[in-house]
C-alpha cells in the first residue's frame, strides 16, 4: 500500500476504542492496576502496560507508531519537542571521551546543542557533509556516531547521504539523520543505512503549527551489540531493541521531555495530508524558484531542485522532490523592506506550515552564533528564507512579483 493509505488507517491497526477513528485523547497521568503483580510486571518490562505519563499514553504511543509506519521503522519515541528528542537521544547514547561527527551546516539550535555537549566531554567535529570525504577525514578511534540533516536550513545544502551511510557501515558508527526537512514522504533514512532517523514533528507531519513535538525511529540498520555504550540493564532480548529502550529510559523518562496527549492528536491528525501537502508544497516552490530565476531583483537563489544547486543531482537521486524550502539573496533590495512588502507571505519563524513563511535568518535565528560563523555556513546578512506552503502557485507568485517590482 502507498504512503497514505497505511497511515491514514494506522490508528484502527491497534484494538479500536467503541469504533472510535481516531485515536482518542487520553488526558490521564497515572493508570491504576487492579492487581499489584501486573503493575510489578509493567515496571519491569515484562509485560506492555501504562504506568507514569511521563513514559508513555495512548494517544502518543498511537502516534508513535504512526512515525514507525512512515520511516519503515520498528519502534518510535515521541518528546515534547524536535530539540527534545535530539538532545535526550545523544545524552542516551554519548559518553565523555566519546566523538561525534556533524555538518558544519545544522539547524541553529542544534548546532548551540553540540557545542554545548562540547563542554560536557563529547569531542564534537564539524564538516563540510556534502562531501563523504570531509566526514570520512574525521574518523578517529573515538568516534561514535555521525549526525547529519538531509537539506540544510537555510542555504539548502545536501548531505551525501548514502556514501555517508557505506561510511558508517564500515566503519560501526551509529548514523543519524535528521529527517525534518524532507519528512518520511521525500525521503527514507532507512533505505541509506540509517541507524536513527529523527523528525521535529512540529514541522511537516504535524503540519499546522499547532503542536510541538518530536521523534526518534529505530531503523534495524545497526548491531547494537556492538556499541559499547549500552547499559547492561538494558540489553534484554533482541540486540535491535537495546539502543531504543535506552532512549526510552535515559532520554525520556529520566529528562522528562514528555509528548503530551493533545498536542500528539493534533500531529496524528496533522499527519493524514502530509503526502498531500509536501506535494503541493514542493510543487509551489518550484514554480517560484523558476519565476525568481534570473529576476533581476534576486542575486542568488538556493533551492535543490534548480540546475545550478551544487547538490542537484544528489537531490535529484535521493528524494522524491527537492523539498519547500529556499533562499535568497537580494539586489539593491534591502531584506527588511522586501519581507514588509510581501502581503501574503507571513513574516516568521517557523517552517512545513500550511501557510507560506520568510524570515530574515541572519538577523533572527542565526542571530545568536555571530557573523564569523554564519559566513562559515554561507549565510550573508541580505539572506532570506522561505518555506513554502500550501497557497495556490499563482497568487504566491503576484505576491513575490510585486514585493520585488515595488
Ligand atoms: C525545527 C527543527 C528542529 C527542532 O524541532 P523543534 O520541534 O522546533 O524543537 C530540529 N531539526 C530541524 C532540521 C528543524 O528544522
Amino acid at each position: 500500500m502507498g504512503f497514505t493509505s497505511r497511515i491514514v488507517h494506522s490508528d484502527r491497526q491497534d484494538q479500536i476504542e467503541h469504533g472510535s477513528i481516531h485515536k482518542p485523547i487520553h488526558t490521564t497521568v497515572t493508570y491504576a492496576y487492579e492487581d499489584a503483580r501486573e503493575l510489578a510486571a509493567v515496571f519491569q518490562g515484562r509485560e506492555f502496560g501504562y504506568s507514569y505519563g511521563r513514559q508513555t499514553n495512548p494517544t502518543v504511543t498511537a502516534l508513535q507508531n504512526k512515525i514507525s509506519v512512515m520511516e519503515n521503522g520498528s519502534a518510535t519515541v515521541a518528546f515534547s519537542t524536535g530539540m527534545a528528542a535530539i538532545g535526550s537521544t545523544l545524552f542516551s547514547l554519548l559518553q565523555r571521551g566519546d566523538h561525534l561527527i556533524s555538518s558544519s551546516y545544522l539547524f541553529g539550535n542544534t548546532n548551540s546543542l553540540f557545542s554545548s555537549f562540547a563542554t560536557h566531554g563529547i569531542e564534537v567535529s564539524l564538516v563540510d557533509a556534502t562531501s563523504v570525504d570531509a566526514v570520512a577525514s574525521e574518523i578517529r578511534e573515538n568516534t561514535k556516531m555521525v549526525f547529519v540533516e538531509t537539506i540544510a536550513n537555510p542555504r539548502t545544502q545536501i548531505s551525501d547521504l548514502q556514501r555517508i551511510g557505506d561510511l558508517c557501515k564500515d566503519h560501526q558508527l551509529v548514523y543519524f539523520i535528521d529527517n525534518t526537512m524532507t519528512t518520511p514522504y521525500l525521503f527514507q533514512p532507512k533505505n541509506v543505512g540509517a541507524s536513527l532517523s529523527i523528525n521535529s514533528l512540529t514541522k511537516y507531519i504535524g503540519g499546522h503549527a499547532n503542536a510541538l513535538g518530536g521523534a526518534v525511529t529505530e531503523l534495524n540498520n545497526y548491531d547494537w551489540s556492538s556499541y559499547s555504550n549500552i547499559y547492561d540493564i538494558y540489553k534484554g532480548g533482541d540486540s535491535s531493541s537495546w539502543a531504543i529502550t535506552q532512549i526510552k529510559k535515559k532520554g525520556l523518562r529520566d529528562f522528562g521531555a514528555a509528548l503530551g496527549p493533545e498536542a500528539a492528536h493534533h500531529i496524528s491528525v496533522g499527519s493524514d495530508t502530509l503526502a498531500l501537502r509536501m506535494d503541493r508544497a514542493c510543487s509551489n516552490a518550484k514554480k517560484i524558484t523558476d519565476f525568481l530565476s534570473g529576476h533581476r531583483s534576486i542575486k542568488r537563489l538556493y533551492y535543490p531542485g534548480l540546475q545550478n544547486h551544487p547538490e542537484n543531482e544528489l537531490a535529484q537521486t535521493l528524494f522524491r522532490h527537492p523539498g519547500a524550502i529556499f533562499s535568497v539573496e537580494l539586489n539593491n533590495l534591502d531584506c527588511f523592506d522586501f519581507l514588509n512588502k510581501l502581503r501574503l507571505v507571513i513574516c516568521s519563524s517557523n517552517l512545513g506550515d500550511t501557510r507560506t513563511l520568510g524570515i530574515p535568518v541572519a538577523h533572527t535565528i542565526y542571530s545568536e552564533m555571530g557573523r564569523k560563523r554564519r559566513l562559515e555556513m554561507g549565510i550573508q546578512d541580505s539572506l532570506v528564507r522561505f518555506s513554502i506552503g500550501i497557497e495556490e502557485a499563482g497568487d504566491l507568485i503576484a505576491d513575490f512579483d510585486q514585493a520585488l517590482a515595488s
